[in-house]
C-alpha cells in the first residue's frame, strides 16, 4: 500500500464521521488533507467577515486536530478543478476522495473532478456525508420528487427509519506529504487569516461573533446541551424564544453547517440521550428540527433553480421590487436603518454575531418581502448568506421560499407585526436595549415605538428620532395589507396563467 490519497475537504470539516477520509486513509499510505477555498463560491464583495472568519477559525481547528493525529492541513486557493487537477499530476496523485454535495455549483463542480480525474487514471471516492441520508436514496425512495412538506417528508422518514449510524475518527492519520508546492495553483503557508487572504479586504478588528470554531468546541456545545434531558425531551421550537440574550436552541447550527458536527452524530447522540423518556414530536422537537434541514437538502438537491423565481417550478410568481428600486430599500434593512427597533435589532444582531434566532430570522425576512418593503426574496438571501455563520445554501434558500409565501407557506394575510411580535416576549425590549444601544435609555413603553415618545423624552434619553435614529421607513399597518392585496393578485394571476396554459401551477409535486 504505497499509494498517495488526496482527500478534499469540502463541508465535511471534521474527523468524525467523515466516509470518504477514512476511505482514503484506509487505502492510502500518504494522503495530503486539502481544503481550497474556491474564490469563485467565496465571492469576495458576496461573503461578510463573520462568515468567512468563522469558517478560518474552522480550518485552524481542523489543522490542529489534524496534526494530534500525525497530519495536517494544506490550503489552496482557486478553481478546485484546476488545483486538483494539478496536484494529481504533480504528486502522483493515485486516490481522490471527497465529500459530494448537493448544491447546484458545487454538484457540477463534482462532475468535472470525476472526470478529471478519471481521465488522469485516478481512483475516486465522492462520498455522501453532510446529510443524514444520501439523496440520491431519498428521491428514489419518494419517486424522484422531493416531498413538499413536512407531513410527507415524515412519511418517508417512517419509511426510512434511522439514518446510518456515525463513523468514528480515524485513530492516527498517515503522513502528509512535507510539501504541496506546485505550479500553478496557490498553496498558503500555513492556515490563513483573516489578513493573509489573497483578493479579500478585511480589517480583522471587525470579526465579531462569538462562535468558537471546530470539532471539539462543537461536539463539547452538543454534549452540554444534551445533558438537560429536560430541556431537550420538551424541546418545542415555537416555544422558543427569538429575544433571549443568550441562545435559548441549541446554537449548533454553525458547526452543523461547517460541517463540524455531523447530523448523524447529532441524531444518534439525540436518540440515546432520549431513549426511554417520552419526548416532544416532530416537526417541533429537535429531531423535527433535524428533519426540516434534511428535507431542505433533498428539495435544493432535486428542485430546478430552487436558488431564484424564475424558472422555479414549485415558487409563486410575484412581481417583487428587484433592482435599483430595491437596492436602497435592502441598504436599510441591511444596515438596521428601517426605524423598526425590532427589525433593526436582528438585522444588527445579524451583522455582528452571524447569527440569529429562527422566529428573529421570520420577523425580517417577511418585513422585507411580503410583510412591508416589497424587496424580492432573492436579495435578502443574499444578506442572510454574507454575514450568517451558519449560511447554507439549501437551508436559507429554502426558508426565504416560506416566509414570502413563495412555496411552502402560503398564508399571506398572517403577516408579523415589527411592533407586537417581540413584545410577547421581551416586553421590556431588553433585546433592543442590547442590539440597537441607541435606544437603551428609552423608557420599555416607548422602546417598540420610540417615534411616539414625546420630544422632551426623546431628548432626555439622548437619541432624536429622525436625526439620530430613522422614522420608520414605512406604516406597517397600511403597507402590509397592501401588500397583502399585491400577494392575493400575484397568486390568482398564477392560477389563471397555470388554467389557461393547461399547466399545473406551481404547487406541491407530492
Ligand atoms: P435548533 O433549533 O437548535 O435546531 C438544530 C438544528 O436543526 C439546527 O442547527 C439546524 O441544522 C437544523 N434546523 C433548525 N431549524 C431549521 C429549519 N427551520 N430549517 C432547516 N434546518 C433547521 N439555518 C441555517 O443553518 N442556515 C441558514 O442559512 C439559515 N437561513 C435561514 C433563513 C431564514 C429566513 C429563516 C427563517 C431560517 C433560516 N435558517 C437557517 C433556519 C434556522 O433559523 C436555523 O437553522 C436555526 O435558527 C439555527 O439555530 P439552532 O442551531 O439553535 O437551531
Amino acid at each position: 500500500m504505497s499509494k498517495i490519497g488526496l482527500h478534499w475537504f469540502r463541508y465535511g470539516l471534521r474527523l468524525h464521521d467523515n466516509p470518504p477520509l477514512l476511505k482514503a486513509i484506509k487505502t492510502c499510505s500518504k494522503v495530503i488533507p486539502l481544503y481550497i477555498l474556491d474564490t469563485d463560491y467565496f465571492k469576495p464583495d458576496k461573503v461578510g467577515i463573520n462568515r468567512i472568519g468563522f469558517l478560518l477559525d474552522t480550518l485552524k481547528a481542523l489543522d490542529s486536530d489534524l496534526r494530534a493525529k500525525g497530519s495536517r492541513l494544506f490550503v489552496a486557493q482557486g478553481n478546485p478543478n484546476e488545483v486538483i487537477r494539478n496536484l494529481i499530476q504533480e504528486h502522483k496523485v493515485e486516490l481522490l476522495s471527497f465529500e459530494r454535495d448537493t448544491e447546484p455549483y458545487n454538484k457540477h463542480m463534482d462532475n468535472n473532478i470525476i472526470e478529471t480525474a478519471k481521465s488522469l487514471n485516478v481512483e475516486t471516492f465522492p462520498l455522501w456525508g453532510h446529510t443524514m441520508f444520501d439523496p440520491e436514496y431519498l428521491l428514489e425512495m419518494s419517486n424522484g420528487k422531493a416531498p413538499l412538506t413536512m407531513t410527507s417528508f415524515l412519511t418517508l422518514m417512517s419509511e426510512t427509519g434511522d439514518p446510518p449510524k456515525p463513523l468514528d475518527p480515524p485513530e492516527s492519520m498517515p503522513s502528509p506529504i512535507d510539501n504541496l508546492k506546485c505550479k500553478d495553483v496557490f498553496v498558503y503557508e500555513g492556515i490563513p487569516t483573516l489578513s493573509d487572504l489573497k483578493g479579500f479586504n478585511f480589517d480583522p478588528k471587525d470579526y465579531t461573533t462569538w462562535f468558537v470554531a471546530g470539532e471539539k468546541e462543537a461536539i463539547k456545545k452538543m454534549t452540554e446541551f444534551l445533558a438537560q434531558k429536560h430541556r431537550v425531551s420538551t424541546f418545542e421550537k415555537p416555544k422558543t424564544l427569538p429575544t433571549a440574550l443568550q441562545p435559548d436552541t441549541t446554537a449548533l447550527s454553525p458547526y452543523i453547517t461547517r460541517g463540524s458536527l455531523s447530523s448523524r452524530l447529532f441524531y444518534h447522540s439525540l436518540k440515546d440521550t432520549l431513549k426511554g423518556m417520552q419526548s416532544s414530536k416532530p416537526p417541533v422537537s429537535l429531531k423535527g428540527q433535524l428533519y426540516w434541514r434534511e428535507m431542505a437538502y433533498l428539495i435544493g438537491f432535486s428542485v430546478p433553480n430552487f436558488n431564484q423565481m424564475e424558472g422555479n417550478p414549485i415558487c409563486k410568481q410575484i412581481p417583487w421590487l428587484t433592482g435599483e428600486e430595491a437596492k436602497s430599500l435592502l441598504e436599510k434593512w441591511e444596515m438596521g436603518q428601517t426605524g423598526y427597533p425590532a427589525v433593526d435589532a436582528v438585522m444588527n444582531q445579524l451583522r455582528t454575531e452571524g447569527w440569529m434566532h429562527h422566529l428573529a430570522r421570520h420577523l425580517v425576512a417577511c418585513y422585507l418581502t411580503r410583510g412591508d418593503l416589497w424587496v424580492t426574496w432573492e436579495l435578502g438571501r443574499d444578506v442572510f448568506d454574507k454575514h450568517l455563520v451558519d449560511a447554507d445554501w439549501s437551508i436559507n434558500n429554502f426558508s426565504w421560499h416560506w416566509l414570502s409565501c413563495s412555496a411552502f407557506f402560503h398564508q399571506y394575510f398572517r403577516c408579523y407585526s415589527p411592533v407586537a411580535f417581540f413584545k410577547k416576549t421581551d416586553p421590556n425590549g431588553n433585546y433592543i436595549k442590547k442590539h440597537v444601544p441607541i435606544l437603551a435609555k428609552f423608557p420599555d413603553k416607548y422602546i417598540y415605538e420610540p417615534w411616539t415618545a414625546p420630544k422632551g423624552i426623546q431628548t432626555a434619553c439622548g437619541c432624536i428620532i429622525g436625526k439620530d435614529y430613522p422614522k420608520p421607513m414605512v406604516d406597517h399597518k397600511f403597507v402590509s395589507k397592501e401588500n397583502m392585496d399585491r400577494m392575493k393578485k400575484a397568486y390568482d394571476a398564477g392560477k389563471a396563467k397555470a388554467k389557461n396554459s393547461g399547466e399545473p401551477p406551481a404547487k406541491k409535486l407530492k
